[in-house]
Formats: C-alpha cells, sequence, structure tokens
C-alpha cells in the first residue's frame, strides 16, 4: 500500500470527478492521500474533502505564492481549523522567491513563521514549500527548533547538500513525479541518498504527473509510478519502498494514525 503524501483533490480539475480518482487510487492500491489547503478559500473544502473517507486527511494552511494583501494570517485563523480531527498537519507553508522577486520578503517570513509557531504549539508537522529559497528556508527551520513538531520538504527539488542539511533537521524529503523526469538528475541523486527511513512519495496533484502521463492530468494512483521509478532506481522493489514510506507517512503524522 502507497500514501500520498501531498495532492490538492480540492482543485477543479479534481473535485469535478472525485470519485472516479478515489476509486483508482484504490485499484492502485495508493492507501491514503493527505489533500493540502493553499488558500483561505480553500481550506474549508479541503477538510471536507478529507472527512469524506476514512482514508483521506487534510493540512491547513496559506501557500507562500499567494500574496493576499487583504488577507493577515494570525495563529489563532489556523488553530480554530486545527481542532478538527481529520487536520493532521500545517501547511503547505515556506518560501518561494522564484514567484515573488521583489526585494522584502518580510510578509513571507512572518507568515511562515506562524505556521511554525501553531506547529510547535499543536506538535503538527510542517508541509514546507521551497523554491530559490533554501537557505533561507533552512535558517529558519533551525532557528525554530522543529524538532518537537517535524517536517516535510515536499516536491523537494534541491541537491543532495540541501537534503543532508534538511535531514540534520529531522526533516522528512517527499519526492514528487519530478523524480520519473529524465532530465532530473539531481532529484534522481537525492532519490538514492535519502535514507529509506525518511522518505515520502506525492503526486502534488493535479500538478506534476510522473511518466508515462507527463504533461496530463496528476492524480493521486499515479503515486505509483514515482514510486516504481524510485526503487528502481535504489534497486529495492515497489513492495518494500511503499511499506517503508507508508509507515513513514504515520511516523511523521502521528495525529492520522488515530483515524487511519
Ligand atoms: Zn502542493
Amino acid at each position: 500500500m502507497l500514501v500520498d503524501s501531498h495532492c490538492h483533490l480540492n482543485f477543479p480539475e479534481l473535485s469535478a470527478d472525485l470519485g472516479t480518482f478515489l476509486t483508482q487510487m484504490q485499484a492502485n492500491q495508493v492507501s491514503h492521500a493527505l489533500v493540502v489547503a493553499t488558500r483561505p478559500d480553500n481550506i474549508a473544502q479541503v477538510i471536507e474533502i478529507a472527512a469524506s473517507q476514512p482514508y483521506l486527511f487534510a493540512s491547513v494552511g496559506i501557500h507562500p505564492d499567494e500574496k493576499l494583501p487583504d488577507f493577515k494570517l494570525t495563529p489563532e485563523y489556523l488553530l480554530e481549523y486545527v481542532a478538527h480531527p481529520k487536520v493532521i498537519a500545517l501547511g503547505e507553508t515556506g518560501l518561494d522567491y522564484h514567484w515573488n522577486k521583489e526585494l522584502d520578503m518580510t510578509w513571507q517570513h512572518e507568515r511562515f513563521n506562524i505556521h511554525i509557531e501553531v506547529a510547535k504549539k499543536t506538535s503538527l508537522p510542517l508541509i514546507i514549500h521551497t523554491r530559490e529559497a533554501a537557505a533561507d528556508t533552512y535558517q529558519m527551520l533551525k532557528d525554530a527548533q522543529i524538532e518537537s513538531c517535524g517536517a516535510v520538504m515536499h516536491c523537494f527539488t534541491e541537491d543532495k547538500d540541501w537534503a543532508r542539511k534538511f535531514l540534520d533537521l529531522g526533516c522528512y524529503i517527499s519526492l514528487s513525479g519530478i523524480a520519473t523526469f529524465k532530465s532530473a538528475t539531481q532529484v534522481h541523486e537525492v532519490a538514492k541518498f535519502v535514507p529509506l527511513e525518511r522518505l515520502l512519495v506525492e503526486t502534488d496533484a493535479p500538478y506534476l504527473a510522473p511518466v508515462p502521463f507527463r504533461g496530463k492530468l496528476n492524480h493521486p494512483a499515479l503515486v505509483r509510478h514515482t514510486a516504481q521509478y524510485i526503487a528502481d532506481l535504489r534497486q529495492i522493489n515497489l513492495a518494500e519502498l511503499a511499506e517503508v514510506t507508508t509507515q513513514n507517512f504515520f511516523t511523521l503524522f502521528t495525529k492520522a494514525v488515530a483515524t487511519r
């Protein structure tokens, strides 16, 4: 059995045909999926989808690409959602300097810190997005001492040296369909390097479908192709990779165990 540790089943491409994608999950032995919120206006729907099936979970947070000048995040805002039994994580949060080129990134740092503060307060893990911002992401996580809540570096595309540093902070590393792209040699190296007991797999659906579905609509069942590719790289069988990554998911997201 596999777990899709990060997907956006609430996005219209997927939610419009949710039943079909859930059936495909089961048919492909993808037993669980974590549905991740990105904006204030999709949190309720993410929780609703997670609550509709025992094998779905929710994460609550505001994506760093969502500038939302009229929205001011507070710890209380997140805490209210986190009380829901299906909310097992905070995020996705983090830093993104690719889509945000202005010089003053204080707003992103402040928002990231609020997620960190709530994660530590509630002992729920963080789901971290980082793009062209590895050094600052690392420093903020290090300063915050996140050992008590834990974190996963989602859709990890940094190099092996950064992987080592984030692993040293206690983070898990989650790999997406990018791992199956021929040109993604840096991710292939990371896929072989990360200790098996710290590895997760994800789709980030509806984006980043793995080969042979690259460019098409992604959905949780396709995590199987990413897992198979990584298993081949590591020269282990899919069953072993599936078992360990699933175990890792429930080790990190402890609140998921209760409703499993
Ligand atoms: Zn995502």
